[in-house]
């Protein structure tokens, strides 16, 4: 299996900075043959991103999405919508969403069906906070979080789904999780996962590691069997450090 390495810009580039970026990261990517490379820009460069990105192998991702088809949602933005602009990825869950936004697991949940019956390939973060942790709860919250989003699910859509596991206390503070944890929240996220949906689907599951990746850390997780790859904030935003992390990525992966 591939990896997958998905740029989460968050809420950063104009539409100059975006065909910048994505003309450079185009020019090298035969350097990422292991490699399924998404960048996640903010909706209002999506179409940028789209048209420099044209003829690459290199996917669109979204940040965010609506569960509704159309109507009245002030400042929401349908599934429909990023399928028009060539979006094939959408990260869902974000723990920024989650903590800063008010999102919660039954919002996640409904977007993750839409994305599905869309056939945009969700990118379902879940993890824990600091104090979470301290309590010794990460695996009922990562828990309870990947079973609300996948209840009821279609198994044969499990293809389409990968599942980052994003410790919150991990995410631009440039603390990463160890190996060790993230090899076991990754294995956790593939019980339940199981247990949700069948374990001849979770085979074909994809589980990324994210928070605080770079291209010195990335080696130890995807060296584990369990993660296949990451969701990448602050490392992504240059080109030089985002194609570093992919190849180092690689080299470990090999
Ligand atoms: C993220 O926002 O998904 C993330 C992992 O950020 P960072 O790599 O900056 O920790």
């Amino acid at each position: 299996m591939k990896l997958i390495i998905a740029a989460n810009w968050k809420m950063n580039k104009t539409r100059a900075e975006t065909e910048a970026f994505c003309r450079e990261i185009k020019a090298r990517q035969e350097d990422f043959h292991d490699t399924e490379v998404v960048i996640c820009p903010p909706f209002t460069s999506l179409e940028a991103a789209g048209r420099s990105l044209s003829g690459s192998a290199i996917k669109l991702g979204a940040q965010n999405l609506f569960w509704e088809k159309a109507g009245a949602f002030t400042g929401e933005v349908a599934p429909p919508m990023l399928v028009d602009l060539g979006v094939q990825y959408v990260i869902i869950g974000h723990s920024e969403r989650r903590h800063l936004l008010g999102e919660d697991d039954a919002a996640v949940h409904k977007k993750l069906k839409a994305a599905l019956e869309h056939r945009l390939r969700p990118i379902l973060c879940v993890g824990e906070t600091r104090e979470e942790r301290e309590r010794g709860e990460t695996e009922v919250v990562v828990g309870t979080q990947l079973r609300r989003a996948l209840e009821g699910l279609d198994p044969a859509l499990i293809e389409e789904l990968v599942v980052a596991y994003e410790p919150v206390w991990a995410i631009g503070t440039g603390i990463a999780a160890t190996a060790a944890d993230a090899h076991r929240a990754a294995t956790l996220v593939r019980e339940i996962a199981a247990e949700c949906l069948g374990s001849a689907a979770v085979e074909r599951l994809r589980v990324q590691y994210g928070g605080s990746v770079n291209a010195g850390n990335i080696g130890e997780f995807v060296a584990l069997p369990s993660i296949d790859g990451a969701l990448v904030g602050g490392a992504s935003l240059a080109v030089d450090s985002f194609a570093a992390l992919i190849l180092s990525a690689q080299e470990a992966a090999r």
